[in-house]
């Protein structure tokens, strides 16, 4: 049985896509609190420490390499799932531009590793291009939602 998606505000998915896009050419990361039962209201940027190792000559490789919260911002997250508005979705980007849970994404948030959903976010180009959200289901996480980027200069297509 597919999981239900967590509901994610526009307004929230829109302060998503800030970060990704201030972030690239590197991955961000972060995570999206709120109460336990509903939306998720508030954004939590992270720092990803995965960066920090990335190849700057090889950008590419950045894309598929997964993503780190590490030290005070790691802490604060795990502490996060004690109170009333714990993290409910870790979100990074990608920035070959495809939203899609890649094999080390599976191996780094595996168990489920924490009780949460994961909001991938496509980057290329200066511009948001996909992202989906994924759900523990069983033995792996599967896809539950799927929204296309901003269009630029307001088209509808
Ligand atoms: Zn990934």
């Amino acid at each position: 049985m597919t999981p239900a998606p967590i509901d994610i505000p526009d307004e929230i998915r829109a302060q998503v896509y800030v970060h990704a896009l201030a972030a690239f050419p590197a991955e961000c990361c972060g995570y999206l609190v709120g109460a336990r039962a509903g939306v998720v209201d508030a954004v939590v940027a992270c720092t990803n420490a995965q960066d920090q190792g990335a190849h700057p000559t090889h950008p590419e490789r950045g894309a598929d390499t997964g993503f780190v919260i590490a030290g005070a911002e790691l802490l604060a997250f795990a502490r996060a799932f004690d109170g009333d508005r714990p993290p409910r979705v870790v979100y990074h980007s990608h920035t070959n531009g495809r939203a899609y849970f890649s094999s080390v994404d599976q191996d780094l948030a595996s168990g489920p590793a924490y009780p949460v959903q994961h909001l991938v976010v496509g980057v290329a180009d200066g511009r948001v291009t996909e992202a989906a959200l994924f759900a523990w289901s069983d033995n792996a996480y599967v896809e539950v939602a799927r929204w296309q980027g901003p269009r630029e200069g307001g088209s509808t297509a």
